[in-house]
């Protein structure tokens, strides 16, 4: 069996050679993340994994088709880039890991809440400045009592929801699917008593069509405590303008953003400072925002469970048999 793999970042080589070795299968790494041209060089494989933001479309699946390829795992959560209904034309089943580590993306949303909670950025860029004083505008409030509204509460925002009640703060969430296990930890609301009541926001959703630019201005307008916003999720979940203004207005105190809605023109680039878009600038530029490079995943389990259970689904699609994790059934 002969399986090709994009997107490959140098930590995940060993670890997909690893898994090449230890189930007899060939794996040729390609570093480029997956597109219409390079597509080409998976002529002659059994199956395809990727990992990336790249938009891919019926012109990558249609050659897959004409390969024989039957199916294309992708090593994370998100399948927003991909079009699922061309790949379900083309008799492509694409299969994403649904949970590799919902305590990794969890975890870094935490760590960002309590960094802005407590004002750490605004105390460095005092600092950087000769500033060590402290007065009424950067006095904090502890996690306990917060109130933390959760926007999606499937296995990131579950895992999140948990570590918020362990920490002692009342976590509201919204999602149209309930879970009975989160119920010691969540009360189950709607998102406009998220929005009135929460000081910290924490999304959780997937970006579709329903939950593009779920924080706009409308959204931000019905939001009561000057919440802090957290996005790990995806960029395209919040209108970034209206965010803008509703940082330097002070209807949103602070902002981290893991991901952020024009992130695909930086992604994992080096040597980006002259050519960032202008509201990463100026977000960049305010000290109660916070920006990670989308490293949320980017956990030693997280990198092993994404790999060993892409390809393992890979593997089984391609023998013949079938998994639960295809997303385009
Ligand atoms: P999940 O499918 O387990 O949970 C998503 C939840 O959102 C589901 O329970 C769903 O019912 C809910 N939902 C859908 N539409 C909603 C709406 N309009 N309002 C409220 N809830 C809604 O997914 P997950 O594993 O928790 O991941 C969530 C997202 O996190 C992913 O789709 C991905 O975009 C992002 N993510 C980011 C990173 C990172 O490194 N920053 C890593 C992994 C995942």
């Amino acid at each position: 069996m002969k399986i090709i793999c994009y997107g490959v970042i140098k930590m995940e080589e060993s670890r997909i050679k690893n898994w090449a070795q230890k189930n007899n299968v060939e794996v040729k790494i390609v570093h480029a993340d997956l597109c219409v041209e390079n597509a080409e060089l998976a002529k002659g494989f059994d199956g395809v994994s990727s990992e990336g933001n790249l938009p891919v479309g019926a012109s990558v699946y249609e050659k897959f088709r004409q390969y024989g390829i039957k199916q294309l795992a992708i090593r994370q959560v998100g399948v927003d880039n991909q079009d699922l209904a061309a790949a379900k034309k083309n008799g492509i089943k694409i299969t994403n890991v649904a949970a590799y580590s919902p305590r990794a993306i969890a975890e870094l949303g935490v760590t960002d809440a309590m960094y802005l909670l407590r004002k750490i950025g605004i105390y460095q860029d005092r600092m950087a400045h000769g500033d060590f004083t402290y007065d009424e505008s950067t006095i904090s409030t502890e996690i306990f009592n917060c109130t933390v509204g959760i926007i999606g509460a499937g296995h990131i925002g579950g895992a999140s929801a948990q570590l918020y009640s362990a920490l002692g703060a009342k976590v509201l969430a919204c999602d149209p699917v309930y879970d009975a296990s989160l119920e010691p930890y969540v009360t189950y609301t709607n998102l406009d008593t998220i929005f009135a009541e929460a000081d910290i926001i924490s999304l959780h959703t997937p970006l579709l069509p329903s939950t593009k630019n779920i924080i706009n201005k409308t959204a931000i307008s019905k939001m009561k405590k000057k919440p802090i916003l957290i996005n790990v999720a995806r960029g395209g979940l919040v209108d970034t303008q209206a965010l803008i203004a509703a940082l330097k207005n002070g209807q949103i105190s602070a902002a981290a953003l893991d991901t952020l809605a024009a992130e695909t023109d930086f992604y994992n680039k080096k040597d980006m400072l002259n050519s960032l878009p202008e509201d990463y600038k100026e977000l960049k530029a305010m000290p109660q925002v916070l920006i990670t490079p989308h490293i949320a995943f980017f956990t030693k389990l997280a990198v092993k469970n994404s790999i060993e259970i892409a390809l393992n689904d890979a593997k089984t699609i391609i023998s013949g048999g079938e998994v639960k994790s295809v997303v385009n059934l």
